[in-house]
């Protein structure tokens, strides 16, 4: 069946909203960084932007939240423009099967993670923009601003402080790649940064303008070429197999969409040639996506008939 935009509305998504209210207490907020336990769990959001750049949201979609992994998917970007192929020399493209925060397989690989949206990934991806980019997480925050045309994004400086007080876990992981000769920058440098991409704060909204470029071969809302139609096209894939850690199966059988999560709730997924959408809710499943924002999203590709398969 063809998508029918005329069914993607303001009253469709705010019925979903309504009817997710029943899952609220099923899940748990993300408390391994503690300023993120703090947040208010009972908030549900949902964006949807059109190629185009028309909107369409219900709940709290305007609401900011940390995007914790979502920023993966944008240091990436940043990555692929800056080394294009040369990228893959040290970093995977396969599905880990752990969980985002695993390290077993970073020992038997060689110092090589899976893939840029895991944890170790995204490190050794910050590592690779610390080589060229004078200040990563100014020009992350410029990357993020110009697409979703909001000035005022920024990162929430509480949460960076909280995260790298908690953060042994991700500095082991970047001090084992650095032993296998495949991290070229100080350690406590890199955690910084990636620490402050974790913490920008965004909104449904927001994240949904920001990534409608992959749905729409590399070019913005505004006009602008992001990446090529062909890097698209590969980032797109890598959501597909890798965007949800070890739940990335399961995503593509019940919603079909490439996506990406991030333990403060917010998924991320892209319908190539039509739109981008980001559903939020704080309460996590025990693989750390959204229990809300997943079932939200599996309602709107069952009930739209939409899937990229
Ligand atoms: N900042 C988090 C961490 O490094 C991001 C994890 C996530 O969103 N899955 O653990």
């Amino acid at each position: 069946m063809t998508f029918k935009r005329s069914a993607l509305t303001e009253h469709f998504l705010t019925d979903l909203v309504e009817e997710a209210k029943q899952l609220l207490g099923q899940g748990k907020t993300a408390d391994y960084i503690p300023a993120l336990a703090a947040i208010d769990p009972n908030q549900i959001g949902i964006a949807v932007c059109f190629n185009d750049g028309d909107i369409v949201q219900a709940g709290a979609a305007q609401t900011p939240f940390s995007i914790q992994s979502i920023s993966k998917l944008f240091t990436l970007v940043q990555a692929l423009k800056l080394y294009q192929d040369e990228l893959w020399q040290g970093i995977g493209r396969e599905p880990s099967g752990h969980r985002f925060n695993s390290m077993v397989q970073l020992e038997t690989d060689h110092g090589v993670p899976r893939n840029p949206f895991i944890n170790a990934g995204a490190l050794a991806i910050c590592d690779r923009l610390q080589s060229r980019l004078s200040a990563p997480t100014f020009q992350l925050l410029e990357l993020l601003r110009k697409l979703a045309d909001n000035p005022a994004l920024h990162a929430n400086n509480q949460v960076a402080r909280s995260e790298l007080a908690h953060g042994s876990r991700n500095a082991a992981m970047a001090y084992l790649m650095k032993a296998f000769g495949n991290f070229s920058n100080p350690v406590e440098q890199v955690l910084h940064s990636y620490c402050h991409h974790c913490a920008i704060e965004m909104s449904c909204v927001d994240l949904a303008k920001a990534s409608v470029f992959l749905a729409n071969k590399g070019i913005s809302f505004s006009g602008e070429a992001i990446l090529s139609a062909d890097q698209t096209t590969r980032i797109n894939a890598l959501m597909a197999t890798c965007g949800l850690y070890d739940a990335s199966g399961e995503f593509a059988y019940e919603v079909g969409l490439p996506g990406k999560s991030g333990v403060g709730g917010g998924i991320v997924a892209v319908y190539p040639g039509h739109f981008s959408v980001c559903a939020w809710s704080p309460e996590l499943n025990p693989v750390g996506n959204s229990l809300i924002s997943t079932w939200l999203l599996e309602q709107l590709t069952d009930r739209l008939e939409v899937s990229i398969y």
